[in-house]
């Protein structure tokens, strides 16, 4: 019995009877999408048949970029960590009583920034919290003493020094902006990021864990991107397993991903991340995302999204077996930091560069350093990338798009 025959025997009797194994991979590759039927199929995959959904999705990653496996050297901002809203697993956000610092100075940054630069990071990361200065006056105190109005202006000012002063390229991540906001950040941003996390309306009901997160409704967040796509930003987005979605709500959600790409081909990232309970969150006591979840949620996302989608599982949250997802069809590890923490999650350090490759090599990939923004980008740089940051990408870039140097240039990696 061929490979294919087992993996479509297993399936049948997993429950997914619309859909063909045997011709899925090659029907996908040629464009054709999976039918309503076929989607809703998805959803009755049982533990057993998750290998070969993942061997599908593996075959379709395979076609679009091959045995590549890339991921962006970076420093993390947390530029404020006060935020307006409250989500139910979150451990970053702070009120001016428990800050320390209500925002990062510029000094500060650019210190980290330097230090980044030090050890030949190329991004960036400025991940923060939503419109601090709606809720906590003390915010808006501190911004206009600074000369700004909102904490997006003042990201506007704090990304153009670290363009300027240093060789790294920013790559916002602060919730949801207006065309304006967004406008005023692209000519520092070679791309931006939205986690979508999901669309799912039971999420922001009473108890959910966005009852208290206004920036968390579906409908502005995908406003959000869909200026992004207006505008010419490439955009990296995803979706949270295991925060209370259903698996259906997860398709409606990469769907929806899909949609917004189909119209302007600006998503350059789809993130499949998992929910980790955190002590002392409203979420603690909640359970982890299966790693099974996990796989069938990446595999879905490359069946969906299709082999030329960039898809990524944060390896920092999956530490004990994060190589796993490579054999599910993702073809990036996101962002990795020599330097700074996740502060998001800053009890899941980062790999070090060395055991990402060997851990990456070890599965018959190879791993490379690329920008904040993906080499298929570049191709069409006119449409989507300000001319100074096209100059200054031209600096660290090789024939291909990607860092140059490649792995090879960075310590511990021998
Ligand atoms: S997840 Fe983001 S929006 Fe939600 S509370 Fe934390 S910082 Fe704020």
């Amino acid at each position: 019995m061929t490979t294919v025959a087992i993996r479509e025997e297993s399936l049948l009797s997993s429950g997914l009877t619309a859909l063909r194994l045997d011709t899925l991979s090659s029907r996908l590759q040629e464009g054709i999408r999976l039918s309503g039927e076929e989607l809703a199929g998805l959803v009755d995959v049982t533990n057993d048949g998750i290998a070969d959904l993942c061997g599908a999705a593996s075959d379709l990653r395979d076609f679009g970029k091959g045995r590549l496996v890339t991921f962006s050297p970076k420093v993390f901002i947390p530029l404020t960590m006060l935020c307006r809203d409250f989500c139910g697993y979150c451990t970053f956000r702070r009120d001016p009583d428990t800050a320390g610092d209500l925002y990062m100075s510029p000094e500060q940054v650019l210190k980290v920034a330097r230090a980044g630069e030090a050890l030949g990071c190329t991004e960036a990361l400025f991940t923060l919290g939503e419109r601090p200065e709606l809720r906590y006056p003390e915010a808006k105190e501190w911004l206009a003493e600074r000369g700004s109005q909102t904490t997006l202006e003042y990201l506007a000012d704090v990304c153009q020094l670290v363009a300027e002063e240093t060789s790294l390229m920013p790559h916002v991540n602060p919730g949801t902006m207006s065309r304006r906001e967004m406008a005023a950040l692209r000519p520092y941003n070679p791309s931006m990021g939205l986690m979508l996390e999901s669309t799912s309306p039971r999420l922001y009901e009473k108890e959910g864990p966005h009852e208290f997160a206004p920036s968390k409704r579906p409908r502005v967040r995908l406003k959000t991107l869909e200026i992004g796509g207006e505008l010419g930003v490439p955009f990296t987005t995803g979706i949270l397993v295991g925060i209370g979605e259903t698996r259906m709500e997860r398709i409606v959600a990469l769907l929806e991903i899909r949609k917004l790409h189909d119209a302007h081909g600006h998503i350059q990232e789809v993130i499949v991340q998992n929910f980790k309970a955190k002590p002392e969150t409203p979420m603690g006591e909640a359970p982890d995302a299966a790693s099974e979840e996990l796989l069938w949620t990446v595999a879905v996302a490359r069946l969906i999204l299709g082999p030329d989608m960039n898809i990524q599982v944060p390896p920092n949250l999956n530490s004990d077996n994060y190589e796993i997802y490579l054999n599910a069809g993702i073809n990036d590890w996101g962002g990795v930091s020599p330097v700074t923490i996740d502060y998001v999650n800053p009890e899941a350090p980062w790999p070090g560069l060395a055991e990402l490759r060997n851990r990456t090599e070890a599965r018959g990939f190879m791993l490379k350093p690329r920008l904040p923004v993906y080499p298929e980008f570049l191709d069409k740089a006119g449409a989507y990338l300000a001319e100074s940051i096209r100059t200054k990408m031209s600096d660290v870039i090789d024939h291909q798009g990607y860092v140059l140097g490649g792995i090879e240039r960075y310590a511990g990696t021998s």
